[in-house]
């Protein structure tokens, strides 16, 4: 059997995007970036490794695999089927692997594009933020058929730990937008659990320890509200913008399945709410600010 790896082009050089590409050229692969921050992928480049292509098309056309690594289902369109775009460029046998955070039903129809240009698009969105990017651990949904799945293993195997398929195009991205309604409503409800007991007179970093040990614990619990509420460092590297648009996408589900999600519902309000008052270029982990606001009170680190 050939050992000979297939070349990979990553698409989108930003938090995740970045260290993802970085375990690729770890892994050995031959990487070909782009990003439209002008300089990101000649940057990139040179601290890291691989080379940089001036468009999409020319990053497509020396590529077997595509992955895309992008803020919004909007602008995966328009990184494969605008102007210099990956179609443009697209051999025919070549995989697009979209790991953004996407919309189940754009990725179908981007998925019937990519089919008629030739070559294949499945969907393998990613959790674990930029911590377990860097190391190589996030867990991945992997959505289309299972012969792509092997296809593209060794090179997700270089950014991810965990691997579940979930079913075909599209269904991956409904997943991940189910994991992070989760991990949003896991988030508010925990900083107001510490503002109630704030005010009843309990330490925030005792609330959260006791968490921990017992069964309200949770990923905010464990890997956020220490670390970047009560520091009020505020800075996981994971966009409030980018967790609105996963909870839109959640509802978005809710809505077209007939499902009646009152909480998810209210959930998403508050994260928009946040995202209206706190103004863009926010940290999600940010949102616990409007819960402090609502209060009237700010979470204590008396750890300080
Ligand atoms: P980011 O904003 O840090 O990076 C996005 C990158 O895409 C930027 O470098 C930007 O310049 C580039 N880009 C934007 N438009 C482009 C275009 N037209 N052509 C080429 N490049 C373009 O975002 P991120 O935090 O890396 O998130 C990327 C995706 O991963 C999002 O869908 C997000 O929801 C998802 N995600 C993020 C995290 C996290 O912890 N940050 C975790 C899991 C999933």
């Amino acid at each position: 059997m050939s050992t000979q790896r297939e070349r990979v082009g990553l698409i989108g050089i930003g938090s995740m995007g970045w260290p993802m590409a970085a375990r690729l050229v770890q892994a050995g692969y031959a990487v070909t970036v782009f990003d439209a921050v002008p300089g990101q992928a000649q940057k990139f480049a040179q601290e890291v490794g691989g080379q940089a292509a001036a468009t999409c098309a020319a990053l497509a056309a020396q590529s077997d695999i595509i992955f895309t690594m992008l803020p919004t289902s909007a602008i995966v369109e328009q990184v494969l089927s605008g102007p210099d775009g990956v179609l443009a460029g697209l051999r025919a046998g070549s995989v697009v692997v979209e790991m953004s955070s996407g919309v189940p039903a754009h990725t179908q129809r981007l998925a019937t594009a990519v089919a008629a240009a030739g070559g294949q698009m499945v969907d393998a969105p990613v959790s674990g933020g930029v911590p377990r990017a860097r190391t190589g651990e996030l867990a991945i949904m992997f959505g289309g058929p299972a012969a792509t799945l092997e296809r593209v293993r060794p090179a997700l195997s270089a950014m991810g730990s965990s691997i579940t398929a979930v079913g075909d195009v599209g269904s991956a991205h409904a997943m991940k937008a189910l994991n992070n309604l989760v991990s949003a409503g896991g988030f508010l409800i925990g900083v107001e659990a510490m503002l109630i007991g704030q005010q009843f007179g309990l330490d925030p970093n005792v609330i959260v320890d006791v968490l921990n040990a017992s069964t309200g614990m949770n990923n905010a619990t464990q890997k956020k509200f220490k670390q970047f509420v009560l520091s009020r460092q505020f800075n996981s590297g994971f966009g409030l913008d980018l967790m609105v648009k996963d909870l839109g996408i959640a509802l978005g589900i809710a809505t077209d399945t007939g499902t009646p999600t009152p909480f998810a519902s209210l959930c998403r309000e508050l994260w928009a709410a946040a995202g209206k008052s706190l103004g863009p270029g926010q940290d999600h982990t940010a949102v616990a600010r409007l819960s402090e606001q609502l209060a009237g009170v700010e979470l204590a680190n008396k750890q300080d």
